[in-house]
């Protein structure tokens, strides 16, 4: 009996705690709140652990679904959002450039030194920079006097994403620059920079340099303003300027000795070299007396054209017309040899100083360069040739080094360089961007139309120059000018539809030396029985 009664009682609580039991069915929508609470209490107590996921899973399956719904809606999103935020930072919705938003930062400019004028940066209409759009980018500077200067922007978007504007300055003032991109001005007020002395534009680094000390704080500022007043006043000391002036006064010298040409008929014998470089410790010694000084300014052309017009030279239909440097019209930079057949830049303390070309004269202005004794008009077939030497002293990067050139006389001097003009055709050597080299670039309106490496950018070899020496045969009848190495016997620039003729305005040939700070040039030219021979490659070009 006892037994049984155990066993009872075991089997009674057995079977309570079985999980066999059916589940009570439970509809969630016909059941109140607060019932739905009491059941699922109930139901927690009697059906522990697993039993709970069970009822759970069964109470809210309408939930889990909308949650799981939810839940890939948000996650197809959050793919989306990352798939668009990508392509946003990876490229510019837009490559397009948006004008207004062109930002340009001027700086100012040092007289007679290439400095950086102008950054430009460009941007899309969502403000997100550019950097490999090929805009097209002019520049053109109002000098003080009004005039247009056109230096180029160079490209450096790939680098740091600018287009930055080199630019040396002729003279010290204010100057304002527009810049147009795509041919839309960006400002109509312009960016206003000012033009320093080398002096003065030393002197104001020297006091950017030192103004951020002022506030640090880390120095006491009686000591500091001790030290600003004994700084200045030394700067702006007499002993200073006259030290100025007395270096510049010595660098007062000639880099070349020239010896006159003497007539020697039409035998076609070269003189030996003219041109005798000095070195650079020679550079103080005179050379020319003040006397000549006085005879070379008062250099009369038609008087020079008269003793020379028996030179001429004809090779069957070539004339190897007698022409020279024009010392009379020669910029205040350029020093021209007493037998006007070789110029150079002075040295470069006295480029801009103290005389600039004075308006009324008949020097020039801006062009640093001089002209030919003679112009072209007439029909008939003309030659003479170019001669430079040049050594660089520092890195080229698009430095102009000299420029050869036709142009009517009207557009010579209205800039720095000739190669913008639409009456001007001109090959210059400069730094170029294409090959990294320093090269020959024939240019005409504004647009480059050859291009021919002739150098490394960087100096060689201190002492020694380099020779460059180039034939020009001019066809006015076809309009047709061509330029020759006559080293490599090739031809560098053939320049056609050239606005000549009897009833036009006549071309005046034009030669410019640039930047003295980078290079030493000097330029020598030679024509009638100095020409051996027609270069035939000319010729040829010509023929065909
Ligand atoms: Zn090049």
């Amino acid at each position: 009996m006892v037994s049984f009664k155990i066993n009872a009682k075991k089997f009674k609580k057995s079977g309570t705690r079985g999980y066999n039991q059916k589940l009570p069915t439970v509809k969630s929508d016909t059941l109140k709140r607060e019932n739905q609470n009491s059941i699922r209490r109930n139901f927690v107590n009697s059906y522990p652990e697993h039993s709970l996921v069970q009822y759970i899973s069964h109470e809210f399956q309408d939930e889990i679904y909308m949650y799981r719904e939810y839940k890939n809606k948000l996650q197809s999103s959050i793919t989306e959002m990352d798939r668009r935020s990508k392509d946003l930072f990876k490229k510019p919705t837009s490559i397009a450039i948006c004008i207004p938003n062109t930002v340009v930062v001027p700086s100012d400019a040092a007289v007679d030194e290439e400095k950086i004028v102008l950054t430009i940066r460009l941007y899309n209409d969502e403000l997100i920079p550019i950097y490999d759009a090929t805009a097209d980018i002019s520049i053109e500077i109002l000098d003080p006097d009004n005039d247009i200067l056109r230096p180029h922007a160079e490209d450096y978007t790939d680098k740091d994403g600018t287009y930055k504007v080199y630019f040396i300055a002729p003279k010290p003032g204010k100057y304002t620059a527009h810049v147009l991109v795509n041919g839309k001005c960006i400002n109509t007020a312009g960016y206003k920079f000012s033009a320093l002395g080398q002096y003065s534009y030393n002197k104001r680094k020297h006091s950017f340099r030192s103004s951020p000390r002022l506030y640090t704080g880390d120095m006491p500022s009686r000591s500091f303003s001790r030290m600003t007043t004994g700084m200045l006043s030394s700067m702006s000391s007499p002993r200073i300027s006259a030290l100025m002036s007395s270096r510049s006064a010595k660098s007062d010298d000639i880099l070349y000795r020239g010896t006159p040409r003497t007539f020697k008929g039409v035998v076609a014998t070269k003189p030996p070299s003219r041109l005798t470089v000095l070195d650079e410790s020679l550079q103080d010694a005179p050379i020319y007396s003040a006397r000549d000084q006085l005879n070379m300014e008062n250099f009369s052309p038609q008087k020079y054209s008269e003793t020379i017009t028996e030179r001429n030279l004809l090779y069957n239909d070539v004339n190897c017309i007698s022409i020279a440097f024009d010392a009379a019209v020669s910029h205040p930079s350029i020093e021209v040899s007493r037998d006007s057949l070789t110029m150079a830049l002075k040295s470069t303390k006295q480029i801009y100083g103290s005389t600039p070309g004075k308006t009324g004269t008949r020097r020039l202005r801006l062009f640093p360069g001089t002209i030919g004794t003679r112009s072209f008009n007439k029909p008939g077939l003309f030659y003479w040739e170019i001669s430079i030497k040049f050594k660089i002293l520092r890195l080229i990067r698009r430095t102009v080094l000299f420029e050869i050139g036709l142009a009517r006389n009207d557009v010579i001097d209205k800039s720095f360089r000739n190669d913008r003009s639409p009456f001007a055709w001109v090959v210059s050597g400069s730094g170029c961007h294409l090959c990294g080299k320093v090269c020959l670039h024939g240019w005409h309106n504004g647009q480059m139309l050859s291009h021919h490496p002739f150098s490394d950018r960087i100096p060689l070899s201190i002492r020694s120059y380099s020779k460059l020496h180039y034939g020009c045969l001019l066809d006015t009848s076809k309009r047709h000018w061509i330029v020759v190495d006559l080293k490599s016997r090739k031809v560098v620039a053939h320049f056609k539809n050239l606005v000549v003729s009897p009833t036009e305005a006549p071309l005046w040939p034009v030669f410019g030396i640039y930047n003295p700070e980078q290079t030493h040039i000097t330029m020598e030219i030679f024509y009638g029985s100095d020409v051996s021979r027609i270069p035939e490659e000319a010729l040829d070009v010509l023929s065909i």
